[in-house]
């Protein structure tokens, strides 16, 4: 039997891993937006699109499609398809690079070391990834094709509950042996770095957890994938999304946290919404909407 090609062998690794967000991942060219939040630089990085189909599977599970297709209308957005982003989020400050989430990694066209690259940072100076959750869009990246550790100097960090849920994954076998030596877990509300705090939101998976970044008073949160379209997730957050492990618990962590996002007005990125998935969140009749742009 021939070997496996290096495409084919990722791709099984991706596809054991846990139910991942991307269903359609598109290519895209990197990039890398950066701007200052207090004393650190918050650079946002572009990993790829991933194209799903309005067909009542993911957004408005359960839902009549013409229904979603309405408030896409609405939103002045195609109506056959959401666009989501796929990137991730680099912090740097003095003494460390902390990289958030990883992208979908080199199996499936995700171009985050090319946006890395733009950023002028090497894998090797990241001293922390933080990882929001395990679905393969956001744990993809952290091997290279050849299956080595691809920021060899980093700590990852993950919540305790999440860290559990992947290692509960027979398929995820690889990635946990290869992550564990490195691999930090955390209860939930701790400072993982000095300036960055967990955020708990459980409900998309079990341990699933937002980042929230404070610097000399100016604050900024990760909210990973508590929502994932800049539309449909927030003028119906109460409908279920197929992602969700838990869609009860994720519609109810949802709605609480985007209407806490909406009174405090602080700074969002959303890793699947519109690059560079920095913005506020708003209310917006029983729903909420999203101010692109940072202060
Ligand atoms: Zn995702």
């Amino acid at each position: 039997m021939p070997a496996p090609t290096r495409h084919a062998a990722l791709a099984l690794l991706l596809v054991a891993l846990p139910a991942a967000c991307a269903a359609k991942p598109t290519p895209t060219p990197p990039a890398a937006r950066s701007f200052p939040l207090g004393g650190v630089t918050i650079v946002a990085l572009r990993d790829a699109l991933n194209v799903v189909p309005n067909d009542g599977s993911v957004f408005g599970k359960g839902v009549d499609p013409a229904a979603v297709a309405t408030v896409l209308r609405a939103a002045g957005a195609p109506t056959d398809a959401i666009t989501l982003g796929v990137d991730a989020l680099l912090v740097t400050m003095p003494g460390r690079i902390v990289l958030i989430d990883t992208g979908l990694g080199p199996s499936v066209s995700g171009v985050l070391p090319g946006s890395l690259a733009a950023a002028r940072v090497a894998p090797g100076a990241v001293t922390d990834v933080l990882i929001t959750h395990s679905h393969g869009d956001h744990v993809g990246g952290l091997l290279t094709a050849n299956g080595a550790l691809a920021f060899p100097n980093a700590t990852i960090h993950m919540s305790s509950a999440e860290w559990a849920f992947l290692r509960a994954h027979p398929g995820s076998a690889k990635l946990v042996a290869a992550i564990a030596p490195r691999l930090r877990p955390f209860e939930p509300g701790a400072e993982v770095v000095p300036g960055i705090r967990s955020v708990s939101l459980p409900g998309h998976t079990p341990g699933h957890s937002g980042y929230e970044i404070v610097s000399q008073g100016k604050r900024m949160i990760d909210i990973g994938d508590t929502a994932h379209s800049a539309i449909v997730s927030l003028a119906r957050p109460d409908w279920a999304i197929g992602y969700d492990t838990d869609a009860a618990q994720g519609i109810a962590q949802r709605r609480a946290e985007l209407a806490r996002l909406a009174a405090s007005g602080e700074t969002v990125f959303a890793p699947h919404f519109p690059f560079p998935g920095v913005g506020r969140i708003v209310t917006a009749g029983n729903g909420f909407a999203w101010q692109p742009g940072h202060p």
